[in-house]
C-alpha cells in the first residue's frame, strides 16, 4: 500500500528514513480480506486458535479497535443475542401431541 502524490506531504515513509525496516505479513494472515470485506474475521483459519487478542498474528487482531479483535471480544454477545431472538427450544422441551 503507498499513499498518492498528492499526500506526499503526510507520508510518513518520506518524511522519516527508518532503514532496512522490512515487515511481512504472516502467510496466515488473512486481515487484506477482513479489511477489504471479502471474509468476514471469523472466517480466517486461525481467528481465535493461533490468534488472539493475547497472541494476535495480524494487526487486525493487535489493537482493540481492530475488526477481528472486536468480532473476539464482542462477537459471542451478538451470538448470544441472537439465540435470544431466535428463542431456541432445546429438545427435550418439545412436546409432541
Ligand atoms: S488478525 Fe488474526 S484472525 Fe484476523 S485476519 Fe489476521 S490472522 Fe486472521
Amino acid at each position: 500500500m503507498k499513499l498518492r502524490s498528492e499526500f506526499a506531504p503526510w507520508d510518513a515513509e518520506l518524511l522519516y528514513s527508518v532503514p532496512g525496516l522490512r515487515v511481512a505479513d504472516p502467510k496466515a494472515c488473512q486481515c487484506g480480506e477482513v479489511l477489504k470485506g471479502v471474509i468476514k474475521p471469523w472466517e480466517c483459519k486461525v481467528f481465535g486458535t493461533a490468534c488472539t487478542p493475547e497472541t494476535p498474528i495480524g494487526t487486525c487482531m493487535v489493537s482493540p479497535e481492530g475488526a477481528c479483535a472486536a468480532y473476539f471480544n464482542y462477537g459471542r454477545f451478538s451470538m448470544a443475542s441472537e439465540r435470544t431472538r431466535l428463542h431456541v427450544v432445546p429438545q427435550s422441551e418439545i412436546t409432541r401431541p
